[in-house]
């Protein structure tokens, strides 16, 4: 692993000096940007060393390799998230950002900026010890009862004291603040959920009337929903796949793509984890120690996904912890697209040249297959708005109960018309250690749609058994880290930004 780490270490110089004649301009600057530079250093080597606490204790958390102390480096980002020469250097140089002229500098502060906010509410004394108790009760435990603990409650508590905090830092409620750390923005994600909800409608409303035809329904009711749902995820993934052995097959696919795994500093194991958790990739020393866990019986494209998150930290180059993007505090990394770089890794598992390799389906079935998908997927669109708007909602309209949220998104964006609708309970850990972060999976698909295209354009219909296709999603979409927003690498590597227009012609969505 030595060999390794040396020759990225060469690799990260030569892309430093490569980085200082396209587009980074390091200019001699003042004392005072010297200064803050030295200050910001000092605190992002704290940081980055605390994140690998963390990430190794939510490593022992999964994996179940030693005892996880999960509370101790929480503690310790506490301590360095309420430091007030951190704060008040930030707030100083946030307002006139633009004149710094290391603009990798100025990246960092802006990066800063949206950390030491977004923690301002998660990092709050009272937010945190609820959200920790939250999580605590959540945990798989023999030794406590937990039936007598009122889940609902403290939850609608949480997102209670979370929009009380945004209101105290100047903000309408926490979805504000939430998409303005989250680099997306509040009017953009408005008028994304409008655009995506405009378009799908028509084709959602044909499969509806479909199939009140042709079960001869009166009224459209939340089985039949799942039913449309179901048929899109049943043909989405690749089934009847011939390699057994999971890891064995994102080697492989990784190779074809001219990425060596056995060369990178990442473990991927598979074993049997307590019921109801799935398993987990983590990013514990970016770019220097990836690891994902699994239980038996995962599909390859949760594999790949996972390891999709590992390639975009592992060839993260850019020479500062803060913006190598942790996961550690929201507003860190753009959630958006890291889980598109984990999508994208995914979507070649659906790629129909990969699967007439890896799969015993034929390809007249792998293209049947790909055509109810995309019949169906009206339904998968639609299904994304209506889970992420009522969490959204929940902090939109605190006033309104969270049957009633469920109850009228139902009818808005799944179009069911029976009043017998049968709701959610609250209690669901989303809600607690990753708030309104389910809108990035229906972006990672466009994105991974977007980036899967410009492959295809480039590198022709083999691109998923081309060696340069690896090199060119790391120069473009991986080495920068959080140096760049989203769309600007997406821009950089597709020649546009977020392109829902093409996403929709790719389903034939009309
Ligand atoms: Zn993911």
């Amino acid at each position: 692993m030595k060999s390794f780490l040396l020759l990225k270490s060469i690799l990260r110089n030569l892309l430093f000096i490569s980085i200082l004649f396209f587009g980074f301009s390091v200019i001699s600057c003042s004392n005072q940007e010297n200064n803050l530079d030295q200050f910001l250093s000092k605190m992002e080597t704290r940081y980055e060393q605390i994140a690998f606490e963390l990430g190794d204790a939510y490593w022992n958390f999964y994996s179940a390799e030693a005892e996880a102390d999960l509370k101790a480096p929480k503690e310790k980002f506490y301590n360095l998230l309420v430091n007030d020469t951190l704060n008040n250097l930030i707030e100083e140089w946030y307002p006139k950002r633009s004149e710094i002229k290391d603009t990798i500098l100025r990246e960092r502060v802006n990066k800063w900026h949206r950390v030491l906010l977004s923690a301002k509410v998660e990092y709050d004394a009272e937010i945190m010890k609820l959200r920790n108790e939250l999580e605590e009760k959540f945990e798989v435990s023999e030794k406590e009862d937990k039936s007598n603990y009122n889940f609902e409650n403290n939850i609608l508590k949480l997102i209670e004291l979370r929009n009380k905090k945004s209101v105290e830092l100047g903000f309408d409620n926490y979805v504000h603040l939430s998409m303005e750390t989250n680099g997306l923005g509040y009017e953009w994600f408005l008028e994304f959920v409008e655009m995506v909800d405009k378009s799908s409608l028509e084709a959602y409303k044909s499969l509806v009337e479909k199939t009140k035809e042709e079960s001869k329904l009166y009224e459209f009711g939340q089985m039949d929903a799942y039913q449309l749902f179901s048929q899109f995820y049943k043909n989405y993934e690749p089934t009847e796949v011939k390699i057994k052995d999971n890891i064995e097959l994102v080697k492989t696919s990784l190779n074809n793509i001219g990425i060596d795994y056995d060369e990178l500093p990442a473990k991927l194991v598979e074993m049997k984890l307590p019921p109801g958790i799935g398993g987990q990739g983590l990013m514990i020393n970016i770019p220097n120690d990836f690891r994902a866990v699994m239980t038996l019986g995962m599909d390859i494209s949760v594999w790949m996904h996972e390891m999709g998150h590992g390639l975009h930290g592992l060839y993260n180059n850019i020479n500062s912890p803060i913006l190598e993007g942790y996961e550690w505090v929201p507003g860190n990394a753009n959630g958006s697209f890291a889980e598109g770089m984990a999508e994208t890794l995914a979507w070649f598992t659906r790629n129909i040249e990969w699967q007439k390799k890896y799969t015993n389906l034929s390809e007249e079935k792998i293209i049947e297959r790909k055509n109810t998908v995309k019949e169906y997927v009206p339904a998968y669109i639609r299904f994304h708005l209506y889970r992420f708007m009522t969490e959204t909602m929940l902090y939109l309209q605190p006033d309104k109960k969270f049957n009633e949220i469920q109850k009228e998104l139902a009818k808005k964006y799944l179009l069911i018309d029976t009043e017998n609708f049968r709701t959610q309970v609250l209690s669901n850990i989303i809600y607690i250690s990753y708030p309104l972060y389910t809108q990035n999976y229906l972006l990672a698909d466009m994105i991974a749609s977007q980036i899967h295209k410009t492959l295809e354009e480039k590198f022709g219909k083999e691109y998923a058994f081309n060696k340069d296709v690896g090199e060119y999603l790391i120069h473009n979409f991986y080495s920068n880290g959080e140096y760049f927003n989203w769309n600007q690498r997406l821009i950089k590597g597709t020649g546009k930004p977020l392109d829902i227009e093409t996403y929709f012609d790719y389903y034939n969505i009309k």
